[in-house]
């Protein structure tokens, strides 16, 4: 059976990713079978470039099949920013609240209609050879004016999806892996190993 490393100690994003890959018949292993890998810098200034130099990182340390994923918010008044910042928008290690309450005050001026937003996620697949294939997903919505909800994380309270009423913030894990940016990536993912690997 095909090996594929999930290249991150993130556990939400690893129960998110095994869910969805458990049809496969793919063995999937997390990072902590791996304690010696030492993960690259996200220094890159794309998403596709950082999600690249994760994933090319654990695959040839592993020498196994690496998927990495990178993700953040692109507001459209804002210039596209926090963009690769998502994490660090309000500082190095910044809490989601100062994240979210800095977010709230630079759109504090944007007129209801030119709110609009996405999230973006790359997933990168690499091989230990340095061969890797690039996934896009999006999602697109619009910032609050005011947090809503406590379920998700990060922006999901002051993030409504388009033609919904609920901010991310108050769907449920199940619904949201169904049409995130990141579910979106991963099904092209999943078909790209299936033809490849599956008989
Ligand atoms: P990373 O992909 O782990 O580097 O995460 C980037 C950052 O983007 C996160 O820390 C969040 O601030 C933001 N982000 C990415 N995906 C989501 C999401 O689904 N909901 C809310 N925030 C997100």
């Amino acid at each position: 059976m095909v090996k594929l490393i999930l290249a991150t100690r993130n556990e939400g994003k690893l129960r998110e990713m095994r869910q969805m890959l458990a049809d496969c018949p793919i063995e999937v292993v997390g990072l902590d079978a791996y304690p010696d890998v030492v993960p690259a810098e996200e220094d890159g200034t794309t998403f596709a470039e950082n999600a690249r130099k994760k994933a090319l990182a654990v695959a040839s340390q592993t020498g196994e099949l690496a998927l990495a994923d990178d993700s953040g918010l692109c507001v459209a008044a804002l210039n596209d920013r926090p963009g690769v910042y998502s994490a660090r928008y309000a500082g190095e290690n910044a809490s989601d609240a100062a994240n979210n309450a800095l977010l709230l005050r630079e759109m504090a001026a944007v007129a209801d209609g030119q709110r609009q937003a996405a999230y973006f996620c790359v997933m990168a697949l690499c091989t230990p050879q340095g061969e890797c294939q690039l996934f896009e997903g999006r999602l697109d919505g619009e910032i609050l004016r005011h947090e809503v909800g406590s379920g998700g994380f990060g922006y999901d309270p002051l993030f409504r999806v388009c033609g919904d009423e609920r901010s991310v913030a108050q769907i449920s894990l199940e619904e949201k892996n169904r049409f995130s940016h990141r579910a979106r990536a991963l099904r092209q993912v999943i078909e790209v190993l299936k033809g490849k690997f599956v008989a």
